[in-house]
């Protein structure tokens, strides 16, 4: 197996915003307003995000909760945080049209498939992982998987029981909504009122089990052509899809945390159910900053497997897909989505991911000449302001569109630098320097696919530094050093080539 998956260490440098000075504002969806953002037990962050149902590969409308995660992730890492990032996968429970009723979406394409719903588990997260590595998204701390934490899920449900906001009925075990809106604020983050519902709500197939339309399932009791189901005291069932997150979200990080994040369709009935089930079972909510990802949208309709709009991450990269004009590269998807700022709608189009990746090759040029410039005694150019305007961008509720501007802004100094016509101090350079790196690089994520990534430009920068002082050697007619130096980079599978006016080099492997 291979590890890609590299923390990077992020440097802290003198300058540094740290936790304690910084001011990071986060919108809070459950009280729609930016709050700061005060951990509950600093430097500790705990943090949740629903995953993936690993039923098909993952779309564009997958890559965004991924991305935006992953920036809110390496930022506070950044900071100084430690933080506990859990983000579920789910491969069970998660029934068609996200209903009570209905066939389970992972045993239905293993029906298709005539393959065990496990393998189509395990073939989908192997593809869901290699498509976040090319995204350059940061593995979580923890993946539990539903699959893993029936008994945690049973025992959830006793909760729900003992407290009095669940009723068994014929084998499954539904959660009591009316009971609980008696009890407790239902609604309270979609704003969806329990009458309002009602009238929308159609009669389904098995529901004269529930009590009242809305109750939702808790565990399911499996019908006899169901693949996939556990023995509990209730029934051979299942768990109800919203019933996971509750639970493996107390399980890790406690029974109150700081942040719990998703897409914002998510939003109703999930997230709300996920509430309703936390608050019945502990007597408290659990969750302090709710945080929700807008949509993708494609012909001005939202990207989505159910409405079969979407188009998979891996036709993007290879450019097979009767919508796309050509291939986009993962980190052309990448900075696309991160010129919008996450609760803006991004629409699709051709052109406007032409323009990412002209944007992108810009930027990463700009950075390419800045690591090449010379310093000068003194600065004619002011490079003082970049560093906290960044910050300022990010501490606005991760508000990465203003970095990226900032960013670009700066590239006018490093073009007048090049050309002669500013000049910047040692001190000056290696701030703008760190700068570009740590927010294009650590913060944004993005790579240099055209070196390959950041580590093969240090690569590229190391060998270069050796190959100048063996030349040095060589001039001053040590040839034990310059021989050494050579036969030293030959066992580590580097290959020179002495020129005339100078030494290529080529890696074996
Ligand atoms: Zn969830």
């Amino acid at each position: 197996m291979r590890i890609n998956a590299i923390r990077p260490t992020f440097a802290i440098f003198k300058d540094k915003m740290s936790m304690e000075s910084n001011k990071l504002l986060i919108y809070n969806s459950l009280l729609k307003k930016k709050e700061v953002f005060e951990p509950m037990h600093a430097p500790h962050v705990g943090m949740y995000v629903c995953g993936p149902t690993v039923y098909g590969d993952a779309h564009l409308g997958h890559a965004r909760p991924a991305i935006t995660f992953d920036l809110l992730f390496r930022y506070l890492t950044h900071l100084g945080y430690k933080v506990r990032y859990v983000r579920n996968i789910t491969d069970v429970g998660h029934l068609e049209h996200d209903a009570d009723e209905g066939e389970d979406k992972i045993a239905k394409k293993a029906r298709l498939e005539s393959v065990e719903p496990m393998e189509i588990v395990q073939y989908y997260t192997t593809r869901y992982h290699h498509n976040m590595e090319q995204l350059n998204v940061l593995p979580p701390s923890i993946e539990p998987h539903a699959s893993g934490h029936i008994m945690e899920q049973q025992a959830f449900i006793e909760r729900i029981l003992q407290a009095g906001y669940a009723y068994e009925s014929n084998g499954s075990v539904y959660f009591d909504l009316r009971k609980y809106a008696r009890d407790f604020d239902y609604g309270k983050l979609s704003g969806h009122v329990i009458e309002e519902q009602l009238n929308n709500t159609r009669a389904l197939d098995g529901q004269d089990e529930k009590r009242f339309p809305l109750d939702f399932a808790l565990w399911k009791k499996a019908a006899p052509e169901h693949i996939m189901h556990w023995p509990s005291r209730w029934s051979e069932g299942f768990p109800g899809w919203h019933l996971e997150c509750s639970v493996m979200s107390t399980r890790y990080l406690g029974e109150a945390f700081d942040i719990h994040g998703g897409g914002m369709d998510l939003m109703f009935p999930h997230h709300e159910c996920e509430i309703a089930q936390s608050t019945a079972a502990l007597g408290h909510e659990s969750v302090r900053y709710w945080m929700h990802n807008n949509m993708i949208t494609i012909d001005g309709q939202k990207m989505g497997k159910s409405l079969g709009n979407f188009i998979t991450l891996n036709e993007f990269f290879s450019g097979e897909h009767p919508k796309l004009q050509r291939a986009y590269s993962p980190m052309t998807i990448r900075f696309f989505i991160l010129q919008a700022h996450y609760r803006s709608t991004v629409d699709f189009t051709n052109e406007a991911l032409q323009a990412s990746e002209k944007g992108l090759q810009r930027l990463l040029a700009g950075i390419r000449m800045l690591d090449r410039l010379q310093p000068s005694a003194t600065s004619t150019a002011d490079v003082s302001q970049l560093q906290a305007r960044c910050y300022e961008a990010m501490n606005d509720d991760l508000n990465s569109p203003m970095v990226i501007a900032h960013l670009f802004d700066g590239l006018r100094i490093i073009n007048l630098v090049h050309d002669g016509k500013a000049t910047l101090s040692g001190d000056d350079l290696a701030q703008l320097r760190q700068t570009y790196h740590t927010f294009a690089f650590d913060i944004l994520g993005l790579k240099d696919e055209e070196t390959g990534s950041s580590h093969q430009t240090l690569i590229n920068d190391l060998i270069s530094y050796i190959l100048e002082i063996r030349q040095n050697a060589k001039q001053q007619k040590d040839y034990a050093t310059s021989d050494q130096i050579r036969d030293r980079l030959q066992t580590l599978g580097v290959e020179l080539k002495d020129r005339k006016d100078g030494t290529d080099w080529n890696l074996k492997v």
